[in-house]
């Protein structure tokens, strides 16, 4: 009898064991098949300010939804094709960077010298390794330098003439300052100033209230993106603010602040008043609203942009992406340039408030 029991019970094993064998088989399958059928997708802005539809010709509004709509379309593509979350966050920066419509590369503001300041980071959800560089003067795409630190330096973030030494030894060209010149950006900065010096005749403090001054920054570029292997990468790339001085550097350039990207929660893109979304930590706050809290991308967007920033006093917005295709494009300004597509290929181009 105890032999037929002990019989009885190897049989029993035998059955548990490769029970637990197909368990563990269909979880793994599962699981690669969830990593095959991810939906990617990707979201850019060109800066968010006091965009009112009044202010706007017909041909200018034109011109920014069909760049908003080139830049995209090549990320996209890239993703479409297998092509990884960070070189479709790249790609379709340089796209803005190169057109003067933008606060980013070719259309940079000028600096209170007269000069152009280039501040940008990437960061790659996959690994949370970052890339940043401020106050570059001589790179037409500062976003392909901030991965070039990300990927071939010990370093996060590099500045100034050093960034620009290290840009050498990485094979990129140095471009004239004249390459950044823009007779509109030169015109802001003349006139930015004119008010400046007539407030300072009549001993008046320069005023950031001032609708012109404030807005003076708007025009960053930024992207965050999806891709088909569940990969989230962000990056933000800009000019800054016009007549900024002293070497400021805004939130664009800081890992956290400007851009953030981790494959556990989102990938997100900041544009707006630099020095209050440094100290609100705005990308990465909605990132650990989501982490810590449970939060959607949605309600972490909102909390931060619609209540953490403006009760600090700043404005501004947000493009992100979650790791399940989620896409959130928050601002609490009037207009914020924005676009976004999804794996099917839905492009949704956005100005003003609701449109
Ligand atoms: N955040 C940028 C800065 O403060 C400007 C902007 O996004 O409008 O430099």
């Amino acid at each position: 009898m105890r032999k037929y029991l002990a019989l009885f019970f190897v049989f029993v094993l035998i059955i548990a064991c490769n029970e637990q064998k197909n368990e563990a088989l269909n979880g793994s399958e599962s699981e690669k098949t969830e990593a095959e059928d991810h939906g990617f997708g990707i979201v850019i802005h060109g800066g968010a300010g006091t965009i009112l539809k009044e202010n706007m010709t017909d041909s200018l509004e034109a011109a920014y939804r069909s760049k908003l709509k080139e830049a995209i379309t090549v990320g996209h593509e890239i993703l479409k094709n297998g092509g990884n979350a960070m070189e479709a966050v790249t790609k379709t920066i340089n796209i803005l960077e190169d057109s003067p419509l933008f606060n980013a590369g070719k259309g940079a503001v000028f600096t209170h010298e007269e000069t152009n300041e280039l501040d940008a980071s990437v960061m790659d959800g996959a690994t949370l390794n970052a890339g940043a560089v401020a106050g570059v003067t001589h790179i037409k795409n500062p976003i392909d330098l901030a991965v070039a630190v990300m990927d071939n330096s010990d370093h996060v973030m590099l500045s100034g003439k050093g960034a620009e030494v290290f840009a050498q030894t990485q094979g990129f060209e140095l471009t004239a300052p004249s390459y950044f010149y823009t007779e509109k950006r030169f015109r802001s900065l003349q006139y930015i100033k004119d008010k400046e010096k007539a407030q300072l005749d009549h001993d008046q403090k320069v005023s950031f209230e001032d609708p012109f001054i404030k807005d003076s920054k708007f025009g960053t570029v930024g992207c965050a993106a999806l891709d088909k292997n569940g990969n989230l990468a962000a990056g933000t790339s800009t000019g800054g603010m016009t007549n900024k001085r002293w070497n400021r550097i805004g939130d664009a350039p800081i890992i956290g602040a400007g851009t953030y990207a981790n494959n556990a929660t989102c990938a997100v893109s900041s544009t707006g008043w630099g020095e209050y979304f440094i100290r609100a930590m705005v990308a990465y706050d909605i990132s650990a609203l989501m982490e810590y809290k449970g939060l959607s991308l949605q309600e972490a967007a909102s909390e931060v942009i619609q209540k953490k920033v403006p009760a600090l006093g700043g404005d501004g917005g947000i493009v992100a992406i979650d790791n399940k295709g989620n896409v959130a494009m928050e601002f609490n300004t009037a207009g914020m340039y924005r676009a976004h597509m999804n794996a099917a290929g839905e492009l949704v181009i956005g100005i003003y408030k609701n449109h």
